[in-house]
């Protein structure tokens, strides 16, 4: 299945609300720190985000756990056109 979305996931200014994992458990699971891992994300050291790449089946929950985040740090970016979504 192709990835055709990129997911960063700023987890230093998640605030463990948990909307995420309540919204997307697949992607978003709560850590004992009491914030967000963001599952099967890697670290990007320049940009300081956790990034990941999805399927068009994994968008819509995705998109709304990116919409439901009180503080947006989660974006979701279209790979071909590179339009930030969220
Ligand atoms: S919804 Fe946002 S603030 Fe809440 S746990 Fe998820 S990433 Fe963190």
């Amino acid at each position: 299945m192709a990835k055709v979305y990129k997911v960063e996931y700023d987890r230093n200014n998640c605030i463990g609300a948990g909307i995420c994992a309540a919204l997307n458990p697949e992607n978003f699971k709560i850590n004992d720190d009491t914030k967000a891992d963001l599952i099967g994300a890697t670290f990007n050291e320049k940009t300081g985000m956790w990034e990941k790449e999805i399927t068009e089946e994994e968008y819509e929950k995705m998109m709304a756990a990116a919409g439901g985040c009180p503080v947006l740090v989660i974006h979701v970016i279209d790979k071909e056109t590179g339009e930030r979504l969220v």
